[in-house]
C-alpha cells in the first residue's frame, strides 16, 4: 500500500436492474463512513437511481464509458457531461470488454480521458495484457505502452485512477501470483505522470484474496467486477482495503 488515495471501485458491467439498487442501499448504510473510497459503476440506465438512492452516504457513482466527443450525433453513446448530469463523480475507460467488444484503442481511450476530464470526472483507465501476451513475456511492454497512449496530458492523481487488469484474470476466478502483480504495479508506479496516483488491481478480487492482494506494496485498491454486485462480498472487499 502507498500512499495513494486508496479506492474500492465496483464495476457492475451489464448487470443490474431498478431492484438491485438494494445493494447499493445497503452498502451506503453498512460503509457510512469509510476509511476508503467506495465506487460503484452500474450500468448507465441505473446511475441516476443509484445515485438518488445512495445521496448523503459516501458511497459515489460512476460510469463504465464515455464518448469522446462532449455531444452530437452518435447514437446509443452517452458523453461524460451526461454521466456527470446523472451524478457520476468517475468513469471506468478502456476496460478490456470494451478494447475486445468495440475495438477500442489506447488513442481512443486517451481522447475519451481527455473528455471525460473537460467534464470533472475522474477517469479510471485500465490496462492490461492477455495470456499469450504474458506467455510471450511482453507483459510490461504491453501494460506500459497502454499507459503510455491513453493517459492524457494533463493527467493528475487528482483525476486519474490506474487499474491494472490482466485480461486473462477478470472473470476467470485465476489471479496472477503476488509478485507478478507487485511487478506490474511497481512498473506502474514508476511510469505513471503523477506518482501519487492511485493503482488499482482488477481480475478476480474476492473477499477471500483480497487482503493478501491489499498487502501488496504500490497497490491502492481493487477494480472489482463479480464481487461487487452484492453487497455483503463487496462489503468483505472494502473491509480488507480498510485495514490495509
Ligand atoms: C472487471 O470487470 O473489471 C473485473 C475485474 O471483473 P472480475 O472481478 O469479475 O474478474
Amino acid at each position: 500500500m502507498s500512499s495513494a488515495c486508496k479506492l474500492a471501485a465496483g464495476n457492475w458491467k451489464m448487470n443490474g436492474l431498478r431492484a438491485d439498487l438494494d445493494q447499493a442501499r445497503a452498502l451506503a448504510e453498512a460503509y457510512p463512513t469509510p476509511g476508503c473510497g467506495v465506487l460503484l459503476c452500474p450500468p448507465a440506465t441505473l446511475i441516476a437511481p443509484m445515485a438518488a438512492a445512495v445521496a448523503g452516504s459516501a458511497l459515489m457513482v460512476g460510469g463504465q464509458d464515455c464518448h469522446a466527443q462532449d455531444a452530437g450525433a452518435h447514437t446509443g453513446d452517452i458523453s461524460a457531461q451526461m454521466l456527470v448530469d446523472a451524478g457520476a463523480r468517475h468513469v471506468i475507460l478502456g476496460h478490456s470488454e470494451r478494447r475486445a467488444d468495440h475495438g477500442e484503442s489506447s488513442a481512443t481511450v486517451g481522447a475519451k480521458a481527455r473528455a471525460a476530464h473537460r467534464a470533472g470526472l475522474v477517469t479510471i483507465i485500465c490496462v492490461g495484457e492477455t495470456e499469450a501476451e504474458r506467455d510471450a513475456g511482453r507483459t510490461l511492454d504491453v501494460v506500459l505502452g497502454q499507459l503510455r497512449e491513453s493517459v492524457p496530458e494533463g493527467a493528475t492523481a487528482a483525476n486519474t485512477v490506474i487499474a491494472y487488469e490482466p485480461v486473462w484474470a477478470i472473470g476467470t476466478g485465476r489471479t496472477p501470483t503476488l509478485d507478478q502483480i507487485a511487478e506490474v504495479h511497481d512498473a506502474l508506479r514508476a511510469a505513471v505522470p503523477d506518482g501519487a496516483m492511485s493503482l488499482l488491481y482488477g481480475g478476480s478480487v474476492k473477499p477471500g484474496n483480497a487482503a493478501e492482494i491489499f498487502a501488496i506494496g504500490n497497490v491502492d485498491g481493487a477494480l472489482v467486477g463479480g464481487a461487487s454486485l452484492k453487497a455483503d462480498d463487496f462489503g468483505t472487499i472494502i473491509a480488507a482495503l480498510e485495514a490495509a
